[in-house]
């Protein structure tokens, strides 16, 4: 079943799986009242900020031997592997998300920089059309600045693109779930493969599922001259040894009424173990006007209305052991977001999961001592944590 393709309903996509909740679980959520008041957290946590983007670790020799990342903000990426290859996932530099500049989510967090102090780039890879994740003033801004890079997009996603961006037809490759598709960037194999998410698209009210949604996985590979001694010594084999291998999850849920999404284990099966995860923690723009009320949603309303369609920290960090990810970083929060309350939100929720893991795992009751250090728990193995928007890091590659 995990493996299977989206299915069309239609002229809509919809999950090979059963992911929403009844009619009867949703209006029970809302008869217990599904808001609650924002009340102190018990534990402090440091909001994340804007930091100025260091873009010359990108030169540095830690760099050029593994991953190199730097968060954008909310779901956006800018990564560096084998040294060389550099893709942006999922950017977003505009004030809003939104099609209106005047109405919609607007940034909490400013973005690191300007698009065009970007480093030029092969790839733009994009998970869904929704606003937050395709911007397209971003995108004519990074394809100025890159003007050779390929784009790669979902089913359904394309021809917005070469519309907006007045691209070659041949400069973007859309993909259904499960489809692969290799470049050569001097010397080095590049294979993405589009895979699958638990959300949905849209960017009207006539639209909704027209086009698919998805994640990514971006593996390199090296080919090294060997010979072949079982053959005279005379013939020269390739050999491949793989150098990079990185998942965006884009944006996703990761419940349904039946338990865990099963794509997830499919993809760490298949293409796992990774380098380095990038996976959303939080619901991101879609209910900032909450913590402008000074609200939150109450566990049950949250599991039951966005479960299905956003990963809560605790989903998230089942998520990033499902796909086997190395180093895990939480995307998708902080940056439109309505109050400081909603941007610690997250952070505290994930301090939450990461020690309940643990205590699951050594068996170790945590006693409610938060100890967790989440901007250093990602440098462990296995481990899960977050970074300032601008802040560039380095993982090396195993
Ligand atoms: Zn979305």
């Amino acid at each position: 079943m995990s493996d299977s393709k989206t299915q069309r309903n239609g002229s809509s996509f919809v999950n090979p799986w059963s992911s929403g909740f009844s009619l009867r679980q949703s209006a029970e959520a809302i008869l217990k009242g599904p808001l609650t008041r924002s009340t102190p957290f018990k534990v402090d946590v440091e909001p994340v900020k804007t930091v100025e983007c260091d873009l010359e670790v990108y030169e540095s020799e830690e760099a050029k031997e593994g991953v190199c990342a730097t968060w954008l903000g909310h779901a956006g990426f800018l990564v560096q592997i084998s040294g060389h290859v550099r893709i942006i996932f999922d950017p977003i530099f505009s004030e809003r998300a939104s099609p209106s500049t005047w109405i919609g989510p607007r940034r909490w967090l400013a973005p690191p920089c300007e698009p065009y102090e970007l480093p030029e780039v092969h790839f733009i890879a994009i998970s869904h059309n929704h606003y937050d994740h395709l911007d397209i003033q971003t995108l004519k801004d990074i394809h100025k600045r890159s003007p050779s890079a390929h784009f790669l997009v979902p089913l359904g996603v394309k021809a917005l693109l070469v519309d907006e961006l007045r691209l070659p037809d041949d400069q973007v490759t859309e993909k259904q779930w499960w489809e692969s598709i290799s470049f050569d960037i001097d010397n080095t194999q590049v294979n993405f493969i589009c895979t699958p998410a638990q959300h949905n698209s849209g960017r009207g009210l006539l639209d909704q599922n027209h086009a698919l949604w998805c994640s990514w996985v971006a593996r390199c590979s090296t080919s090294t001259p060997n010979v072949d001694k079982e053959h005279s010594g005379l013939s020269l084999l390739s050999l491949r040894r793989m150098t990079a291998n990185i998942y965006h999850a884009g944006d996703t849920g990761y419940t349904t009424p039946s338990g865990p999404c099963p794509a997830f284990s499919a993809i760490g099966k298949r293409y796992g173990p990774f380098d380095l995860a990038m996976v959303p923690i939080w619901r991101g723009a879609s209910l900032s006007i909450l913590g402008q009320m000074g609200y939150r949603l109450t566990a049950e309303a949250t599991h039951t209305f966005l479960s299905t369609l956003h990963a809560s920290p605790r989903d998230a960090v089942s998520l990033a052991r499902d796909v086997r990810a190395q180093h895990t970083l939480g995307m998708h929060f902080g940056t439109f977001c309505g109050s400081e309350d909603e941007s610690k939100e997250p952070l505290v929720e994930l301090l939450d999961a990461l020690e309940a893991d643990h205590s699951r795992i050594t068996g170790s009751e945590s006693n409610g001592r938060k100890s967790t250090n989440l901007r250093e728990s990602w440098k462990e193995m296995g481990g899960f944590g977050i970074i300032d928007v601008g802040q560039t890091i380095t993982i090396k590659s195993k």
